[in-house]
């Protein structure tokens, strides 16, 4: 069922069922306070007559006008009597409203016949001064006029409540109509829009007038899956042009050099064939920062976090890059504070620190040192690993966490990198809501800093 032709079903329902209970409730309780006042209206009246009576028609010979007395029964449709204290009839106007009601009933056109009711008589004594002198008698159908009167306001009541319902359901009708309306049309733009999104049109972005503030945030939304989406889509093709750029390189120089020796152009020497080695070996390192890369950024990355001694893997990493320094002369110094406790995924930092020290020592001239610092700072712990080597050009400096950049290809063709390592540091490092800075002077040297919260 559309929305629209729910939402204005409900409110007529909705309307349907509050005026029923509206009606029930209050013809209830109007009702039984109408018939209360009317009986005390009756109650009222009798009096008044009684009242009359006992001042104007009667003298102390208890003389009666029988006109007079005959008009008011017949005008209230009662009966009166009048006897002396010892009951002998002085009077009778014999108007017993007996088949009065019937009568006016079919006068009036009323089909329903009221509950009818029993006739009733009412004694008042008349007197004068302190001296009881005869009683008067009021006969009266007891629930007579009680029923008509009733009867009468119910109708009206019926007639009032039917009209106010009938114009209350349409009113509630069109601004139902207008209502859902309004709800509905932003909420189908924003179906469009997700469904262009589906189709592919990435760009889709839907724009809606309203002020409902669910639909302005479910078209936030919408707008933001699509400007993710296109991003993502942004990120999967510059990455497969990326890989793909990366991998023929050494894939064209291992095809060209093995098409030379089958060709027999190429001796298959020991050195010739070190040579396809490193190619091969460049090419499992590059597959292997990819699936690093792509298990930081494309995916959750999934940290498996213990507690250790930080200064102890520190200590460890420097320690295991000390042969290859000495080998070419270089010098590896560190200021390690000692014991400070992490709880950090091991692993992965131990993949930051060694990334971070190949690079330094992988980009170090003659005369070449690194030192390495960690230290607690306030609720951080720093690492700052600094070398004196080639250094980053200004220019270079805000690339050098994207993807596959590589400062100056042939300055760095003989390095072996391949411009993932800095990007998987940085993932790692912000994965465990630390932060990564680089500084670093041409031809004077780089200074990494990283931060990361102590537990
Ligand atoms: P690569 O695998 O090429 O080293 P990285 O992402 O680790 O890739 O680094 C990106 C680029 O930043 C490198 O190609 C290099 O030019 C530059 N770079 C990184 N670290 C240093 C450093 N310590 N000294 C000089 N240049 C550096």
């Amino acid at each position: 069922m559309k929305l629209s032709k729910k939402l204005y079903l409900s409110f007529t329902a909705l309307i349907i069922i509050s005026i029923v209970i509206i009606s029930f409730i209050s013809n209830i309780m109007i009702n039984r306070k109408f018939e209360n006042y009317l009986i005390q209206e009756r109650e009222n009246k009798f009096q008044k007559i009684f009242d009359d009576i006992n001042e104007n028609y009667i003298d102390t010979n208890l003389l009666l006008d029988g006109m007079e007395l005959k008009h008011y029964a017949l005008s209230e449709d009662i009966n009166i009597t009048i006897t002396s204290l010892n009951g002998e009839v002085l009077y009778d106007s014999n108007t017993r409203p007996k088949m009065g009601m019937m009568r006016r009933m079919h006068r009036q056109g009323m089909r329903r016949t009221p509950a009818g009711g029993n006739y009733t008589e009412k004694v008042y004594v008349l007197s004068q001064g302190n001296k009881d002198i005869a009683y008067l008698i009021i006969g009266y159908i007891d629930n007579d006029h009680l029923t008509q009167s009733a009867m009468l306001f119910k109708s009206t009541l019926y007639k009032s409540f039917t009209i106010s319902g009938i114009i209350t359901i349409l009113i509630s009708l069109i601004v139902s109509i207008l209502l859902s309306k309004r709800l509905t049309e932003p909420l189908v733009k924003i179906r469009d829009t997700a469904n262009e999104i589906q189709l592919g049109n990435l760009s889709a972005y839907s724009k809606v007038n309203t002020d409902v503030k669910e639909i302005l945030e479910l078209s936030d939304t919408i707008n933001y899956l699509g400007n993710t989406l296109s991003h993502q889509e942004d990120i999967r093709r510059r990455y497969a042009s990326d890989i793909s750029h990366e991998l023929r390189t050494p894939l064209s120089t291992l095809q060209s050099h093995i098409e030379a020796i089958i060709d027999g152009v190429w001796e298959p020497t020991r050195e010739h064939l070190e040579i396809l080695m490193s190619e091969i070996k460049r090419l499992t390192s590059l597959v292997d920062d990819l699936r690093d890369s792509f298990n930081a950024e494309e995916y959750n990355m999934i940290l498996n976090k213990t507690r250790f001694n930080i200064s102890q893997v520190v200590q460890d990493t420097v320690t295991s890059f000390i042969p290859v320094f000495n080998e070419k002369n270089y010098s590896l110094i560190h200021s390690i504070e000692e014991n400070i406790e992490v709880f950090m995924d091991q692993d992965k930092f131990r993949q930051v620190m060694t990334n971070l020290l190949s690079n330094s020592f992988r980009y170090l001239d003659d005369k070449g040192k690194v030192s390495v610092e960690l230290k607690r700072v306030e609720s951080n712990i720093r690492i700052i690993i600094e070398d004196n080597g080639i250094g980053i050009k200004k220019e270079n400096l805000p690339f050098i966490f994207n993807r596959f950049y590589r400062v100056d290809d042939s300055r760095n063709k003989d390095t072996g990198g391949t411009g993932l390592g800095l990007p998987i540091v940085k993932s790692i490092v912000e994965a465990h809501n630390g932060n990564i800075d680089i500084e670093s002077k041409y031809k004077i040297g780089t200074k990494v800093i990283v931060y990361l919260p102590l537990p």
